[in-house]
């Protein structure tokens, strides 16, 4: 089976600013930043999208959000705040097949989204 590019970066196969890792979870610099804090959470074992998850996996889940969380706060964010986003599948955008949080700081968001 093909490695997602995540599973890549997880292996040291491609180079990334890895600023997070434990036994499940890494977050890393996104090569093409839209924010001057944006950091890309993920589980170390690929899943696909938000629509492949399963019930077992909803721990997972939430620790995803509190390693995202606690970048935040550790990078000044906490209180000026800060945007988390999952595109699913193509039409929302999603280019890469390995479920990822997108952390972004640092500038004013606007909503809706684009
Ligand atoms: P998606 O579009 O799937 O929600 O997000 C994928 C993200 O991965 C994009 O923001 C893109 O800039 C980032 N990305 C793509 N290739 C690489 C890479 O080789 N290294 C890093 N660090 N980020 C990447």
């Amino acid at each position: 089976m093909t490695k997602t590019l995540f599973t890549q970066i997880r292996d040291r196969e491609i180079e990334a600013d890895i600023v997070y890792e434990d036994d499940d979870i890494m977050a890393f610099r996104d090569i093409n930043p839209q924010a001057p804090l944006h950091v890309l959470v993920c589980p170390k074992e690929p899943i696909p999208t938000v629509n492949d998850l399963e019930p077992g996996q909803a721990e997972l889940v939430g620790r995803l959000f509190l390693v995202a969380r606690d970048l935040a706060v550790e990078h000044g964010y906490g209180e000026e705040g800060y945007r988390l986003v999952v595109n699913t599948n193509a039409g929302a955008g999603q280019t890469v097949f390995h479920l990822h949080l997108h952390l972004l700081a640092g500038r004013r968001f606007t909503w809706p989204p684009g």
